[in-house]
């Protein structure tokens, strides 16, 4: 989801950087479209054969009411297996060993503390899952054949979810990276606490966004691999491929888990709408959309071209995940990382932080780093597009999550900039002449 936000500051009322009515509308759009959008998608790909065409002949046919009629309600079975899976989640989260971490300095000089178990949860979770249908136990189908009463169950559970957030922010805020804005619209959807937790150990937003988000992918592209298997008797090598794809990914999410404990999502952005709304139903509806239209799209690739598909995303995947990984071994090394066999060139970055304390930071100038200021999102875009041309080219709607990924990636390239811009002043121009592009080399 994407819209202009305001700038990080935790003592003063905020200032917009973009023009409040913008901010408004986009805000408002965003809140009021999400939710409708995400039982429309649903509704197109299962039933209507994932047909934009379809679905909107059947609005033009029926109106409202017809939408009013797609929109499943929530069933007791939809809200057991959300229950079930979120505590599931959420006790692995709490119980599970694991390294104690350390998360980067927050605005008002707080220094979060993790526990990384998310490898293991991540192993457990699936072997658990896998397992439960193996023995008989429980069938993922049933997760399949309920998808439209889940997703509105998420819809409106998170929905209080993100109420309960906001007032914890008012009355109760677990650190001093808290604050309001002075708007209730933006409190709510941009979030109040950086941090938010239940107690001391349980991290809020490790769960929205990792255990539950995240996990909730490949929890799903598991089901519908294995609903594609009940349904034919056979998996299909485009199916293979999506799903392969779609788990390495999340596999090297898990893996880097504590870095990403270093990233905007968990150090700048706030527990809110946009942020624990989108990890607990944008990105199991939406993220997960190529697989749910190939349950019912078995095209058959062929041995050559579903190899090709694969090297090229596993490569993107790497790829990406080297960008992440050099950054976060030059930050760790303080800059004494080797960056591709050579030392690494670099910007010493001076600022103040919100208590009026210097600090300095490393800019890595060199490496992928040095090829434009956001490179690591082009491989992470190359990944969406193989994972999803498996679906080959029948109906668009299967690409609609990288498309989303495109937009939602350049507008926060822009965020991230417009923020490094404030936090160093002339040291980000200075990384700017060197680096000049901002995503795409020689182009962006
Ligand atoms: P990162 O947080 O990893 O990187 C941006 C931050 O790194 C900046 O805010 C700045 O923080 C620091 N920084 C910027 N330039 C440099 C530099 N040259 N050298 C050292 N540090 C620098 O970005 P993201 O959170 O956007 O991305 C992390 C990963 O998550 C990526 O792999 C991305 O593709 C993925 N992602 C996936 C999304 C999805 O929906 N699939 C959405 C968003 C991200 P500081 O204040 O510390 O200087």
């Amino acid at each position: 989801m994407v819209a202009a936000k305001p700038e990080p500051d935790f003592t003063k009322k905020k200032e917009m950087v973009h023009s409040p009515l913008l901010t408004y509308f986009s805000v408002i759009t965003l809140l009021s479209t999400c939710p409708p959008f995400v039982i429309l998608l649903w509704y197109t790909m299962v039933h209507q054969d994932g047909s934009i065409l379809n679905t909107f002949n059947y609005l033009k046919e029926n109106g409202i009411e017809g939408f009013v009629n797609i929109w499943p309600r929530p069933t007791a079975i939809a809200w057991k297996i959300i229950a079930c899976y979120a505590l599931f989640e959420a006790a692995l989260q709490l119980w599970l060993p694991g390294k104690r971490v350390e998360g980067p300095i927050s605005p008002t000089g707080n220094k979060p503390v993790y526990k990384a178990n998310g490898v293991l949860a991540y192993v457990v979770t699936l072997v658990t899952y896998i397992g439960l249908w193996w023995f008989g136990i429980f069938n993922p189908t049933v997760v399949y054949d309920h998808l439209g009463e889940i997703y509105s169950a998420l819809i409106f559970g998170s929905f209080i979810f993100c109420v309960f957030l906001y007032i914890k922010g008012h009355v109760a805020p677990s650190s001093t990276d808290s604050g309001s804005s002075g708007n209730i619209i933006f409190d709510f959807y941009w979030g109040m606490e950086l941090y938010p937790r239940i107690g001391k150990n349980f991290d809020i937003k490790v769960f929205t966004n990792c255990r539950f988000g995240m996990m909730s992918w490949a929890v799903l592209a598991v089901t519908y691999c294995i609903k594609q298997y009940e349904t034919n008797g056979k998996v299909s090598d485009s199916m293979l491929v999506n799903t392969v794809l779609m788990l390495v990914y999340i596999t090297k999410f898990f893996w880097w888990e504590a870095g990403y404990w270093n990233t905007m999502d968990i150090a700048h952005d706030r527990a809110g709408f946009y942020i624990c709304w989108g990890c607990l139903v944008w990105v199991p509806s939406i993220y997960t959309s190529p697989g749910m239209y190939l349950v019912n799209h078995p095209v058959n690739l062929g041995l050559q071209l579903a190899i090709s598909i694969l090297i090229a995303g596993i490569l993107c995947i790497y790829i990406n995940y080297d960008c992440d990984r050099q950054r976060q071994e030059f930050r760790r090394t303080n800059g004494k990382s080797l960056v591709w066999g050579k030392a690494p060139s670099k910007i010493a970055a001076s600022y103040t932080t919100t208590k009026g304390e210097t600090k300095t930071s490393l800019l890595l100038t060199s490496g992928w780093w040095g090829l434009a200021r956001h490179f690591h999102y082009v491989p992470e875009i190359m990944s969406a597009f193989f994972w999803t041309v498996p679906a080959l080219f029948d109906n668009c709607l299967p690409y609609f999550y990288v498309a989303f990924l495109t937009i939602l990636l350049l507008d926060r390239a822009k965020r991230d900039d417009d923020r490094c811009r404030s936090k160093y002043g002339k040291y980000w121009k200075t990384y700017c002449t060197k680096v000049p592009y901002r995503v795409i080399p020689g182009i962006y």
